[in-house]
């Protein structure tokens, strides 16, 4: 670098580190905190005028979302539904499309609605894998406390219990529908450690387990011949009055 140029940056950018702002006292931050954060503003905020969180402060956005108005069509009939089924799930993800096929394995009239293409979800963008507690010296119960000190104890735990208890057999049987999960030089599931796992029970296929995972559970449910509809999410469910979903309203975004 030239003489003259390096003056010039000098003299632009100082000589030294800049001085590290002052400390602030409890005051100061709290003060800094209402004036910028979105969480302490309150200028953006007003209180939610329906609901069971009606009086709660929220973003004034999310009240709008929260207060919006129903997409219903003019003329909607609630009672008069396009179509019916014992058991219609809402979501083409892993969790909609296992749900479709275990209610069709139970001989129910099953109909799969998504917002997007079945499988446009999150479970494609997993990547790291699936725990199932298959490992030498591993169990359930091990499993269960890993996640439990791992979610800081907050889980929930009935349901943290049917998610460790469940986990060997679904990790079977999506070995069985065809998910190709990574294998040891004997030929088992290759299991990797986790964050927070005191045993290694990670199930992946390379970097794309999710993806692999909905390959195969989208293949099923085609082969199953499940009647979906895509790019129809709901937008509105339907209840019986007294707090049980009877059905839903969904839009066809093709038109
Ligand atoms: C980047 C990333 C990495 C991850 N990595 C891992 C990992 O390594 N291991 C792990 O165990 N978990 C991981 N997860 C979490 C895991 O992917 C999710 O917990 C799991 O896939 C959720 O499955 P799901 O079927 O419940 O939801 P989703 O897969 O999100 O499916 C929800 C479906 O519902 C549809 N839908 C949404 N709104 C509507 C509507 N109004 N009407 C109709 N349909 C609607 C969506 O289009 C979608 O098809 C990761 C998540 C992300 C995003």
């Amino acid at each position: 670098m030239s003489a003259p140029l390096a003056c010039a940056l000098e003299a632009l950018l100082g000589a030294g580190e800049p001085a590290p702002p002052p400390p602030l006292d409890a005051a100061a931050q709290q003060a800094l905190l209402d004036r910028f954060h979105p969480d302490h503003r309150t200028d953006h905020k007003r209180p939610l005028r329906v609901g069971a969180n009606a009086g709660l402060l929220v973003d004034g956005e999310l009240a709008d979302c929260l207060e919006g108005r129903p997409r219903l069509p003019d003329g909607f009939v609630p009672g008069r539904p396009e179509a019916t089924c014992d058991v219609l799930v809402l979501g083409g993800g892993g969790a909609g499309v296992c749900a479709a096929l275990a209610a069709r394995d139970a001989g129910a009239d099953t109909l799969l609605a998504s917002k997007l293409r079945i499988g446009d979800s999150n479970t494609i963008m997993a990547e790291g894998g699936m725990q199932a507690a298959i490992g030498d010296g591993d169990d359930p119960g091990r499993h269960f406390a890993d996640a439990l000190a791992g979610g800081h104890f907050a889980n929930d735990r009935p349901l943290l219990r049917a998610l460790v208890e469940a986990a060997p057999a679904t990790a079977q049987w999506l070995g069985e529908l065809g998910v190709r999960w990574d294998r040891d030089a004997a030929g088992r599931p290759r299991l990797r450690r986790g964050a927070a796992t005191s045993r290694p029970r990670l199930l992946a296929c390379a970097d794309y387990t999710g993806l692999e995972i909905m390959r195969v559970l989208a293949a099923e449910l085609e082969a199953a011949a499940i009647p979906t509809l895509a790019y129809h999410p709901v937008v509105e469910l339907l209840t019986d009055g007294e707090g049980r979903v009877t059905g839903a309203v969904l839009i066809d975004l093709h038109d």
